[in-house]
């Protein structure tokens, strides 16, 4: 297969004209066609030479992803299935909010994390998706409604710091200011606490938003919801997020998906407070959802607004994520990677 002409970002295309002995300025139009414009071929690219054109579609291809399915939800959330054009598929989740759209990417094709409520651990890891890949998601659904995505999440299959160069260089290039233009608060990533790649992302100085996957103070119990726990336990976890903190000076969202019976009762809610209290951070109560073959079942509306003003009540700032898309399997959680023939 021909190389993503996506997976570069505007300093690598410069190095790439100069490779090809054209003038360094053409990156720069290049960049705009695919990143502003969301050209699907190379012949758009009209101020160009027919010389380059001809370059770049004989080494390069714009890898424009196949809408497989689109599923609309009640409440107007979007998932579309996508076909990565290698015989894998992955879901992107498009989301309407006052404040604009924001479109929840997948990074990997699969996840090894193997925590046991999300549906993404019920499928084999294939492989991570490259930056081209992961900013693909974005164009393909601007293309689709015409629209203009203003936030962005790591937040759909994958583990984002399990494929850290390849998220961070799609960061780069969602930032250019001759592309996308999207400010690194804009971004947010949700990672279930790889500690090593904490520490490395808080001295990027980068500004995005960091989500941690926390749901439960307690080690025992959040080794048994996610194995990742006996490799970093909480108290690694929390140092690494007030380093995070310490360097960015911004705020950490711990999401906490509320089972029943399981973490979400008051004494959970008071270890959690022994936890983060102090922090600068916020938390994310998330209902969870009931994925197919899950042991985990959502809390009781009573339980859920007792843990938040718990924890509002000690001070810690707490909001129920309102749950979207839930009715086509695109909440928290919810998406899986797919095969295409299955499709
Ligand atoms: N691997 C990353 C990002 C993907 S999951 C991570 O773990 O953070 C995005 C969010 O959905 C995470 O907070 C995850 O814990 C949460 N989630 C997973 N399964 C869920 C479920 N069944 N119900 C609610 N939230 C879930």
């Amino acid at each position: 297969m021909k190389k993503n002409i996506k997976d570069y970002n505007l300093d690598e295309l410069k190095n790439l004209m100069i490779e090809l002995g054209e003038k360094p300025y053409r990156a720069e139009q290049i960049f705009k066609w695919i990143f502003v414009e969301n050209v699907t071929s190379f012949d758009d690219m009209t101020n160009l030479s027919l010389e380059l054109r001809e370059k770049l579609k004989d080494n390069f291809d714009l890898h424009i992803f196949k809408i497989l399915q689109k599923q609309e939800s009640k409440d107007g959330t979007k998932k579309y299935l996508f076909d990565v054009l290698d015989g894998n598929a992955i879901e992107s989740v498009l989301m309407e909010y006052k404040h604009g759209f924001t479109i929840c990417v997948s990074s990997q094709i699969g996840c090894k994390m193997g925590c046991k409520f999300c549906a993404s651990t019920g499928v084999k890891f294939a492989r991570s998706l490259t930056s081209g890949e992961i900013v693909e998601q974005l164009l393909a659904v601007q293309r689709d409604q015409n629209i203009k995505i203003s936030n962005l999440v790591f937040m759909g299959i994958g583990e984002p710091l399990d494929n850290y160069d390849n998220v961070v260089n799609a960061i780069h290039i969602l930032n250019n200011q001759k592309g996308i233009n999207m400010g690194a608060r804009h971004i947010s990533i949700s990672t279930s606490g790889l500690v090593p790649k904490i520490y490395k992302l808080a001295d990027e100085n980068m500004q995005c938003t960091l989500s941690i996957s926390l749901h439960s103070a307690n080690d025992k119990k959040r080794s048994e919801m996610m194995p990742v726990n006996n490799t970093y336990n909480i108290e690694e976890l929390i140092k690494a997020c007030k380093y995070y903190i310490e360097k960015t000076n911004k705020r950490i969202s711990f999401e906490y998906a509320l089972a029943k019976d399981n973490n979400d009762n008051l004494g959970d809610a008071k270890e959690l407070v022994k936890l983060l209290k102090g922090m600068l951070c916020h938390v994310n109560l998330i209902p969870i959802n009931k994925i197919e073959n899950g042991n985990y079942s959502k809390s009781t509306n009573e339980n859920i607004l007792k843990f938040r003003d718990y924890l509002n009540e000690k001070g810690i700032v707490a909001t129920i994520r309102r749950e979207l898309g839930s009715d086509i399997d695109a909440a928290c959680g919810q998406l899986r990677k797919k095969e295409v023939e299955k499709c």
